[in-house]
């Protein structure tokens, strides 16, 4: 059987070309396959063609003439070059204007005929006619009947160069010369079981479907033709998170610890507070894996301030009292440093030797650390990307653990894990996702939440103000300090590039200690402060030295210090909702009223302003992960590259979770009976996923 050609590029089909191919490649399409699965964003329907006569101006619907150019003027009233086109059909003439488009005058030809669409109005002006302003317009293609008109019409996305109706057009061309012979990849019965379309089917019917066709539904892109390419999508992608689920739990054997650690019963009775009963049950669910003999994959959710750290740290402590080594890596050294100060103190009740270990170290000290470390001297490392350089060796590493692991790809993490003989792994993040969608992104890993902040904390207050309300905030941070607690202000993002930011930082540290609070420590943090200048501003900070601690986005993650109560960020409009949300989580750490400013300049898109209105409705996680969702989309807000997973193209994790749901199931189902889809029925199927997942699978199983 000839395989079909999905990897085709997509300058040898017809009417393509290179010249548009590398049009295409602006929309991300390259292939065949990305051009049969570029949907179109919205349907119009010109099914009903209305004659010129019956147009009422006005009206909701936005009515589809078609007739015969009859004249085309250009005139010129004040400033305006207005091109004027009458088109007539058998009962009647309506003119279509545009302005300032005098190049338009060009596109339309006296006996040709056009399909016009837009919102009709009466011209009183010079006799009563009836008019279109700036109509959708499209010449009617003898070559081509019938594809733009007269039915209801795919509207894609378009780049500069390539309109949605040559896009269409193309599509239109290679449906017909492939479309027939699209072959299913997905199991016959699940078809019928679910009454699904075949592929060929739901492909046509998603570019041009049928005139009876819903518009509501098309628009939201639930027919049942979209329905079968989502479930399509995502059987696929279960497939494969199935798959390497499987991998992972045959694989060879790892460390069996004794999950009985004296440690952390020691360690219990020495916090000033108790554990919640949250994470009492997660680090349950770590210590079974722990004692489990297969390596663990675990992810680790909980929204910021949930404790997530010291759930970690119990772990580390069991790892260490079997006599293995753990590791630490966080993304930056400033959290990297602040782990290493608080639990240094926790290892000392333990005489457990503990090390810091960043790329920034003097030359001495890190070779004394990386002989340290390969010897076994040393049990826990804390570090930074630092720790997966080729020169790390370790003795015996047994724990792998990654803080904010959003901020690390999949590979550095399997590079830290090949450091050890299949350590276990412990993957923590405060980017909290619904945890079907975590199942999906992260379906090969078990998933711990904790779902509970310690008690006592009162939820944080937000506010917003403009630039102009800028005083007041200052305002506050005086009474603030005067109560003697502390406060952080962010800096606007400029822009990209982390060396203006710097800039936009360091003189506004240096104008708010001079005019605003001259009797007060204002610090300021950045990423390229050397490491022993973070130190002392950072001790300075915990230590209540310095009020305001002025600072980019470095402390975004993982800061702790209960005695900040206000944080205030500048530009809040510029920063997306992950980021404001773990900036704020930086407050409401203690017992006190915890404060979050919001500075935000005008004018602001509509994106901005739904940000910014979740910021002051939700102190949740997972509300706010939920509306940052339906904000963004999926495909940035999983960043799926990152995770190391295909994209999807046409099935939407907000919008058609049940179809994820089911083909869930079911593909962990069809895996369950044929783990290495080597029967004949998963042949189609398994040349499917390796076209779709091209190598992801084996790589992320080492993660
Ligand atoms: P995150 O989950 O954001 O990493 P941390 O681990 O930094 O949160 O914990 C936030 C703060 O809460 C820390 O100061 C920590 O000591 C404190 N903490 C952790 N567990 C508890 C608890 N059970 N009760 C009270 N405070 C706790
Ligand atoms: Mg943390």
């Amino acid at each position: 059987m000839q395989e079909f050609p999905w990897d085709t590029p997509i300058q040898y089909l017809k009417k393509v070309g290179p010249k548009r191919a590398s049009l295409f490649g602006k929309l991300n399409i390259e292939t065949l396959e990305d051009l049969l699965t570029f949907l179109p964003f919205r349907y119009e329907d010109r099914t009903q063609i209305q004659k010129i006569a019956s147009l009422t101006p006005e009206r909701e619907v936005i009515p589809v003439v078609f007739g015969e150019i009859q004249s085309v003027s250009l005139s010129f009233a004040a400033r305006l070059k207005i091109v004027d086109v009458a088109v007539f059909d058998e009962t009647g003439v309506i003119h279509a204007k545009w302005f300032n488009q005098h190049y338009l005058k060009e596109v339309f030809k006296k006996g040709e005929k056009v399909m016009l669409s837009g919102k009709v109005r009466v011209n009183h002006f010079g006799g009563t006619h009836l008019e279109m302003e700036s109509p959708i317009y499209e010449m009617a293609d003898p070559d081509e009947p019938q594809l733009h008109i007269g039915r209801i019409v795919p509207i894609y996305h378009e780049t500069k160069g390539l309109t949605s109706k040559q896009i269409r057009s193309i599509i239109k061309t290679v449906l017909d010369q492939y479309g027939k012979e699209i072959p299913e990849f997905i199991p016959v019965y699940l078809i019928e079981k679910y009454k699904l379309l075949p592929l060929s089917e739901a492909i046509y019917e998603c570019h041009f479907p049928s005139s009876h066709t819903s518009m509501t539904l098309l628009n939201a892109g639930i027919t049942l033709a979209h329905q079968c390419l989502a479930f399509n999508e995502f059987f696929l992608l279960e497939i494969g998170l199935a798959l390497r689920k499987k991998t992972a739990a045959t694989r060879e054997k790892g460390i069996a610890f004794n999950p009985t650690s004296k440690y952390v019963l020691q360690l219990k009775g020495h916090l000033p507070f108790q554990l919640t009963s949250a994470q009492e049950k997660v680090f349950a669910e770590i210590a079974e894996d722990m004692a489990g003999v297969y390596p663990m994959h675990r992810l680790l959710q909980g929204d910021v301030g949930a404790g997530k750290t010291l759930v970690a740290f119990m772990a580390i402590l069991v790892a260490l009292e079997n006599g293995y080594q753990a590791a630490l890596m966080v993304p930056t050294e400033i959290l990297a440093e602040q782990h290493f100060l608080s639990l240094k103190k926790y290892c000392e009740i333990f005489n457990l030797s503990v090390l810091l270990f960043t790329s920034d170290m003097k030359k001495k000290e890190k070779t004394e650390a990386l002989a340290k470390m390969e010897s076994g001297a040393v049990g826990l490392v804390i570090g930074t990307h630092a720790l997966i350089q080729d020169q790390v060796c370790f003795k015996n590493l047994g724990l792998v653990v990654v803080d904010e692991q959003h901020k690390f790809g999949v590979l550095q993490r399997a590079r830290l894990s090949q450091k050890g003989f299949r350590p276990d792994m412990l993957i923590m993040t405060a980017t909290p996702i619904p945890r079907t969608l975590a199942l999906t992104v992260y379906g090969d890993l078990s998933v711990s939440v904790i779902d509970a902040l310690p008690p006592g904390r009162p939820p944080i207050k937000t506010y917003l103000f403009n630039g102009k309300q800028r005083e007041k905030v200052y305002q506050y941070l005086k009474q603030a300090f005067t109560a003697g607690r502390q406060a952080y202000l962010v800096c606007p993002l400029v822009e990209e590039s982390e060396k203006i930011d710097l800039k936009a930082a360091t003189t506004l540290a240096e104008t708010l200690q001079k005019e605003v609070f001259p009797d007060r420590k204002v610090g300021l943090l950045h990423g390229r402060q050397k490491r022993a200048e973070k130190e002392v501003i950072m001790r300075a900070f915990h230590n209540g030295v310095i009020d305001l601690l002025v600072a980019t986005t470095v402390i975004e993650v993982g800061i702790d210090l209960p005695n900040a109560t206000v944080m205030v960020i500048e530009h809040a409009e510029r920063f997306g909702l992950a980021q404001l949300h773990q900036l704020r989580g930086r407050v409401g750490r203690g017992s006190k009223q915890s404060y979050c400013f919001l500075i935000a300049e005008y004018p602001q898109s509509n994106e901005a302003k739904a940000r910014l209105q979740v910021m002051q409705k939700s102190t949740d996680g997972f509300i706010i992960a939920e509306e940052d969702l339906a904000i963004r989309g999926p495909g940035e807000f999983f960043g799926t590259r990152q995770a190391g997973l295909p994209e999807l193209k046409v099935a939407n994790l907000v919008r058609d979770v049940q179809i994820l749901e089911t083909a869930r199931k079911e593909a962990f189902l069809w895996i369950e009976n044929d783990s290495t889809l080597d029967k004949p029925e998963s042949l189609s199927l398994r040349s499917a996923l390796e076209r779709k997942w091209k190598g992801k699978i084996e790589m992320l199983t080492v993660g």
